[in-house]
């Protein structure tokens, strides 16, 4: 019988933190969605027309992906069983690879299991002590993670400032540099100007990884993402697409020179030290290039949608966000207003969450409005009229 010690100071600074983190509006908690994925939900247990998924072409319930997945799990089963250099790579991850470098025209693509494993393996791979991370303030955590992780100096700098990211550059004696960047920053919308990164990363030397986590599928001709977005080429670029957002399912691929993709697979620990996903996600993901390749009514709809959006909101006390994208984000501020505003949205039956810090830098809560080619004009003439009104009440 072991005898409980009277203090266990480790739990009781664990509850601490956790009464400070619901005392300052920062506790987070998860609703529990009931219906698949769409612009109509039911969330803990009532209807609700949803702005806050990133399933921005309206894929991920789509009835040739549900037939594509049912179809390969009577094929392929379930389970993958082991890691892709075991056993594991299945001739349907394979043929997704294929088909995604042909897609992006880049020469060769690995699948990762999730954007965030891929991010922490390209960088990890790329760089080590003696190099150094430049990233953007903005930049998805897992980017920040992975450069933590590599050990190699980590530089941020102000949010798309390319003097500031110049300076930074010129000053660095490093063997090894690598530019991270959002292609499209996830709580902002904006797009970074990765023509101009590159032409830093040519004139110093260093790699560019572009995480297009929320451009790929929507941006560019056939939904090639980011680099088609800007024409863009060169062996310095590590692409980075997930799988779990336009394309509606599930996973990430990273694309670039054959080399760089070959390196990835010998040294990207979270590559080879992982179960392969399911082959049958690998499947679906065919289906769903094709939707992409397919779905400029898809894309012209949403852009539709965020003009209409933008258009009609009229809310000067807050501050609709510069962005061409579906991510439309309205700037309120402090914490306990923007979760009330998020609240009443709810009570009229419509959700948009809050996004608070740590997630956004401070004072800078927001609602994070997403749209989708799932919305009709009806459901955002819906949400104009009720941000409109709740605004005007204050
Ligand atoms: C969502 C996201 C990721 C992580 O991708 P997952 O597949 O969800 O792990 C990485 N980068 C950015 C910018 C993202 O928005």
């Amino acid at each position: 019988m072991i005898k409980p010690s009277p203090t266990f100071k480790a739990l009781e600074h664990i509850r601490h933190e956790l009464a400070q983190l619901k005392a300052r509006g920062l506790q987070r908690s998860r609703r529990l969605l009931e219906s698949p994925q769409g612009a109509h939900v039911r969330v803990d247990g009532r209807a609700v027309l949803s702005f806050c998924s990133n399933d921005y072409l309206g894929l991920a319930s789509h009835h040739a992906l549900i037939s594509a997945a049912g179809a390969a799990a009577q094929t392929m089963g379930v389970g993958a069983g082991a890691s892709h250099l075991i056993t594991g790579h299945h001739a349907v991850h394979h043929a997704l690879e294929t088909r995604f470098a042909e897609f992006v025209g880049l020469p060769a693509a690995l699948l990762f299991s999730t954007g965030y494993m891929a991010n922490i393996g390209v960088v990890t791979a790329l760089v080590g002590r003696g190099g150094e991370v430049f990233a953007d303030r903005l930049n998805h955590a897992s980017l920040n993670d992975a450069a933590l992780l590599s050990r190699a100096k980590f530089t941020r700098y102000p949010h798309n400032d390319l003097a500031a990211l110049e300076t930074r550059l010129t000053a660095s004696r490093a063997s090894q540099k690598l530019v991270l960047a959002d292609a499209v920053f996830s709580m902002d919308g904006d797009l970074a100007p990765l023509p101009d990164l590159l032409a830093l990363c040519e004139r110093y030397d260093a790699w560019l990884l572009v995480d297009d986590a929320h451009g790929f599928g929507v941006l560019g001709p056939g939904g090639r993402g980011a680099l088609a977005h800007f024409g863009l080429a060169s062996p310095r670029i590590v692409y980075m697409a997930t799988l779990g957002k336009a394309a509606g399912v599930f996973g990430a691929v990273v694309a670039g020179e054959a080399e760089v993709i070959e390196w990835l697979l010998q040294k990207a620990r979270t590559y080879i030290y992982t179960t392969a996903t399911p082959p049958l996600l690998s499947a679906t993901l065919l289906a769903s290039l094709d939707l992409i390749e397919a779905g400029n009514g898809r894309r012209t709809h949403l852009q539709k949608l965020i003009v209409q959006l933008r258009a009609g909101l009229c809310i000067p006390n807050w501050q609709l966000m510069d962005s061409p994208t579906p991510i439309q984000p309205v700037l309120i501020g402090s914490n306990d207003a923007a979760l009330a505003a998020s609240q009443r949205l709810l009570e009229r039956g419509i959700l948009v969450p809050a996004i608070r810090p740590p997630t956004v830098p401070a004072s800078s809560a927001r609602l994070r409005i997403s749209l989708s080619a799932a919305h009709t004009e009806t459901d955002v003439a819906q949400l104009v009229d009720a941000l409109n009104s709740i605004h005007a009440d204050g």
